[in-house]
């Protein structure tokens, strides 16, 4: 039978950084070449950066990043999102295929350098991913001379002004920052929205996202990039983004196939701890992500898993930028194995190292119903970019079982059952 430690510890030796790093690298090339040349994977392309039109400053930085061909998504996206006159665009894609490269090389190629002033915009749903992003322009456009700078919370001093090519942030912020001046709208002309459709959620940042969208120029390009693209927001994603050209996935296409995923029957509440109190101490894991739903469950069991001497850290929406940043900065050098955290970052992260996603609580959505994108999004953290990786999904009531299986239904995909009990098999 298979089961989850058998399986995690399989990814996890066969990632480890430690004797056998030269191995894994080529492991995870051999495998990635396959996949690029597989019509049928997300991964695939016909053609090269080459073959894109982009600068060759471009180039540079993507190769210098060891990308060598382009995934679908940006193979299909780039041209179009290159193309004068210029169009709108729609671009869905699976979790960790490659939309960040597909939009940021649209910031870097769309921008006059000798204009200092804000060009290209792009809002992302957490102060996390913002910063991920950064990294990318700043990585990609370093044969540039890009000047990129953030709004989210708390990035720039009293009385300062964006002077940068490239902004990056979340919407709240720069609602602010437009309001108090500090950020100059008139030369804006492509608006990035990562996230898109949680980006326009009505029931959460679409009202400030909409406010960004009127402070920008009319002529604007308007770039919608998401994994998910629910019905519900469909109507919201074509008024943002008028006479757009589209890329869509099947409903049948969005799970990513790397990723195995597997559900424990836990007896109560209280059994999920000590399920994941067992795991952890059986599983020898790369670095893992746990989701749970709430901010006080992410600090109980932090503290509850410390007490056991696991290296664990939380992160909420409730804690200081500051202290975020640290905590994703530990985590991202790898120096801390296992993030326990709320849907705050269930979207976009990428840290190649993750190989285990835990759904300690299943999705829901504000009004409690099964949440088939988050799940997606979440278990989108592993696999990345072709790598393989685990999914496990805590249940432990009637209720949270249906809850699994509605989402499983919605997704069309498989999730295995691994029993709790019989931990002598799974040694
Ligand atoms: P998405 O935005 O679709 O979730 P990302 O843009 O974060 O995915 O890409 C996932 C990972 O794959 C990142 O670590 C990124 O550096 C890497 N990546 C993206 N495009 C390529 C490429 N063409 N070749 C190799 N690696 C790539």
């Amino acid at each position: 039978m298979e089961n989850v430690t058998s399986e995690v510890n399989k990814l996890s030796t066969s990632d480890a950084k430690i004797d056998n790093s030269a191995v894994v690298e080529h492991e995870v090339e051999v495998r990635l070449a396959d996949l690029q040349a597989d019509p049928n994977s997300p991964l695939y392309s016909a053609k090269s950066f080459d073959d894109l039109g982009l600068h060759e400053n471009l180039l540079k930085g993507i190769y210098e990043m060891k990308f060598t061909k382009p995934s679908k998504i940006q193979e299909r996206a780039l041209p179009l999102l290159l193309a004068n006159p210029q169009r709108n665009m729609i671009g869905q894609s699976q979790s960790g295929t490659g939309k960040t490269a597909a939009f940021v090389l649209t910031m870097l190629s769309r921008v006059d350098y000798d204009i200092m002033a804000p060009q290209a915009l792009c809002l992302a749903p957490s102060r996390e991913l913002a910063r991920q992003i950064m990294e990318v322009v700043l990585q990609m456009g370093k044969y540039t001379p890009v000047k990129a700078m953030y709004a989210i919370k708390d990035s720039l001093a009293k009385g300062e002004k964006i002077d940068a090519h490239i902004v990056i942030g979340t919407p709240g912020t720069v609602v602010d920052l437009v309001r108090k001046r500090a950020l100059d709208m008139k030369n804006v002309k492509l608006l990035v929205l990562d996230e898109a459709d949680n980006m326009l959620d009505q029931q959460g940042l679409g009202d400030q996202t909409l406010k960004v969208k009127n402070s920008v120029p009319k002529s604007c390009q308007f770039v919608l990039f998401s994994a998910t693209f629910p019905e519900n927001v469909q109507v919201f994603t074509s008024r943002f983004a008028p006479d757009a050209n589209e890329i869509r996935l099947k409903a049948t296409e969005l799970t990513v196939e790397g990723i195995k995923q597997f559900y424990m029957d836990c007896k109560d509440v209280n059994h999920k701890f000590e399920v994941l109190s067992e795991l952890y101490s059986l599983m020898t894991v790369g670095q893992s992500i746990i989701f749970v739903r709430r901010r006080d469950t992410a600090e109980k069991i932090s503290r509850q898993m410390t007490k056991e001497g696991h290296a664990i850290v939380f992160l909420h929406g409730q804690m200081d930028g500051s202290e975020r940043d640290r905590v994703m900065d530990d985590f991202r050098k790898g120096d801390i194995k296992v993030l326990i955290t709320t849907n705050v970052i269930a979207r976009g992260i990428d840290i190649q190292q993750v190989n285990l996603v835990i759904n300690y609580d299943i999705p829901v959505d504000g009004q409690g119903r099964p949440d088939p994108e988050t799940y997606l999004h979440r278990i989108g953290r592993t696999g990345r970019f072709g790598r393989t990786g685990a999914s496990v999904n805590f249940v432990h009531d009637d209720l949270s079982n249906d809850q699994m299986e509605a989402i499983q239904n919605a997704l069309g995909c498989d999730i295995i059952k691994v029993p709790t009990d019989d931990w002598e098999e799974a040694h």
